[in-house]
């Protein structure tokens, strides 16, 4: 009996029972203030936003709005911690700090991936399995690297560039954070973290293990706020390192006000990925790939797979195991451990989604949906795909941000890897085959920083991220995530 009618025969007996994660051994501050000069600072303006959680639309603290005024001071703190401290202190010392700081995060990890999921709306499966493990990761693999910077680059002397403004979105809160700060750090330069409105939470915990870790005062400044505060960094004097991760649209706008000045940049933006899945595939492993690859995290990666490639022969075998797998994603309560998609992160974001897919309805693509109930509170859309998706409608080109795949299909190789490059992103690319020689060809001809091939949305400190065309330049991760750091004469 197909698996579908023995779920209906059998009712709830095939569901999980609930098993969520306590939200209540947690406590959080009514109130978060900024992070500037090693202490907690309350903003000049006395002005607080509330950070809710998305999933319950419930209030959970309050956040400083950092004004103009409060970067100011953050990067002058920055500034006398990087004169008078971080640049002049060895290596060694430094990396000391980096290793305490990834070992704390160990230790609070269970916590900071709860709250993450609070902040959030992520999968409990998603913040304790993969965004934890390589946000401590990241520090630990940057901490090595902090007394072998020579080592690193054989014939060069690599020497800080300053202070660091940093720009980080919310769909992986705390791993931007790790992956901008610790590469940062174990150069010598200081920081200046500006982090999404809707998910400052865990970053001001990490403040707080900042502290514990008794990281000088003043390396690390962290400034809450919306877009302007995020401004304010943008276009402070003293700052000579930006990197920011967010939107193509804020980037190519940070790009512009940057041109012409001293400060370096680096870019990590949108992407449209394409998924390319070959008729010798390993149908069932791809499919699953497929499917953590868009529908896991709620679509909210720059990286996701949100453009299938079909190969003519498997198109109808593959569109019903997709539309069978869609059914059995469990979404809901994203504090549950057998969670599969938590809540959309915002308000705005759940309306550009169903905007979006809208759009793909009217320009004629056939919509499949999982009929799962969904929670009456917070911000969710259900696992969704399209087809009938030509390379004219909007779903093909612009990044939905959210649960939606674009199915396409394609004849041979040459046909996959144009259609997949016709489009201004560049950041990430899947090939699902059983033959070497295919992966080789397919991953010499796709124009994007990153392509995985029968896996997919895999990540390791050691190994660069980032994009060509519209979504960036310049790579973090590696050693190349480190060079981003360094003057390297
Ligand atoms: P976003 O609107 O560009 O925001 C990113 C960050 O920039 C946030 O902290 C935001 O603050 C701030 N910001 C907004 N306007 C600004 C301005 N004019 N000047 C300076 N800072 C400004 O992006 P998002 O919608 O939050 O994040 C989703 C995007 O990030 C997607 O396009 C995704 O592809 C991309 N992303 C890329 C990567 C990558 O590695 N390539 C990784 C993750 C995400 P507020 O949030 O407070 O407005
Ligand atoms: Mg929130």
């Amino acid at each position: 009996m197909p698996l579908r009618e023995r779920r209906l025969n059998f009712g709830d007996k095939w569901n999980y029972a609930p098993a969520p994660e306590d939200s209540k051994n947690y406590a959080i501050a009514p109130q978060h203030e900024l992070f500037i000069g090693g202490k907690l600072v309350k903003p000049k303006s006395g002005k607080y936003f509330p950070s809710i959680n998305p999933a319950t639309e419930e209030k959970l603290t309050e956040i400083a709005a950092a004004n103009e005024k409060d970067v100011d001071s953050a990067v002058k703190s920055a500034r006398r911690a990087y004169e008078k401290v971080w640049s002049k202190m060895p290596g060694r010392e430094r990396g000391k700090y980096l290793y305490r700081i990834a070992r704390i995060i160990q230790e609070k990890s269970r916590e900071l991936a709860v709250l993450e999921t609070m902040d959030g709306g992520k999968t409990i499966k998603e913040s304790r399995d993969v965004d934890l493990p390589l946000v401590a990761a990241h520090f630990f693999y940057y901490a090595g690297w902090a007394d072998k910077l020579k080592y690193a680059f054989p014939g060069k002397n690599p020497q800080p560039l300053g202070v660091a403004g940093q720009i980080i979105p919310w769909n992986f809160p705390l791993l931007m954070a790790a992956w901008k700060i610790a590469p940062a750090l174990a150069c010598g330069n200081t920081v200046v973290l500006k982090p999404a409105e809707t998910t400052s939470l865990t970053a001001m915990r990490l403040a707080q293990i900042f502290q514990e870790a008794e990281l000088p005062e003043g390396v690390v400044n962290i400034v809450t706020g919306a877009a302007e505060t995020g401004a304010a960094l943008v276009n402070h004097p003293d700052i000579n390192k930006l990197a920011f991760t967010g939107s193509t649209e804020v980037g190519k706008r940070i790009a512009q006000v940057v041109a012409g000045t001293k400060k370096k940049l680096t870019l990590e933006l949108g992407g449209k990925a394409a998924n390319i899945l070959f008729e010798d595939a390993p149908i069932d492993q791809a499919i699953e790939g497929v499917i953590a690859g868009i529908y896991f995290n709620q679509g909210h990666v720059c990286c996701a797979g949100s453009r299938l490639f079909v190969q003519e022969g498997i198109y109808s075998t593959v569109i019903k195991k997709l539309r069978d797998r869609i059914q059995t994603l469990r979404v809901g309560n994203p504090l549950d451990k057998n969670t599969d998609i938590g809540a959309i992160n915002s308000k705005p974001q759940l309306q550009k989604i169903r905007e979006l897919v809208q759009s793909g309805v009217d320009e004629g693509a056939q919509l499949t949906q999982s009929s799962c109930s969904l929670p009456s509170k917070g911000y969710w859309f259900p696992p969704t795909f399209l087809t009938g998706v030509t390379h004219s409608h909007r779903v093909a080109n612009e990044e939905i941000f959210g649960p939606v795949l674009s199915v396409m299909t394609f004849r041979t190789p040459e046909e996959a890897f144009e259609r997949a490059n016709n489009i201004p992103y560049g950041l990430s690319a899947g090939v699902w085959t059983d033959k070497g020689s295919k992966i080789f060809k397919m991953v010499n001809k796709l124009r994007a920083g990153v392509v995985w091939a029968n896996t997919y949305n895999k990540f390791d400190p050691t190994s660069p991220f980032g994009g060509y065309k519209e979504s960036g330049f310049g790579r973090e991760g590696g050693l190349q995530g480190l060079a981003a750091y360094c003057k390297l004469d």
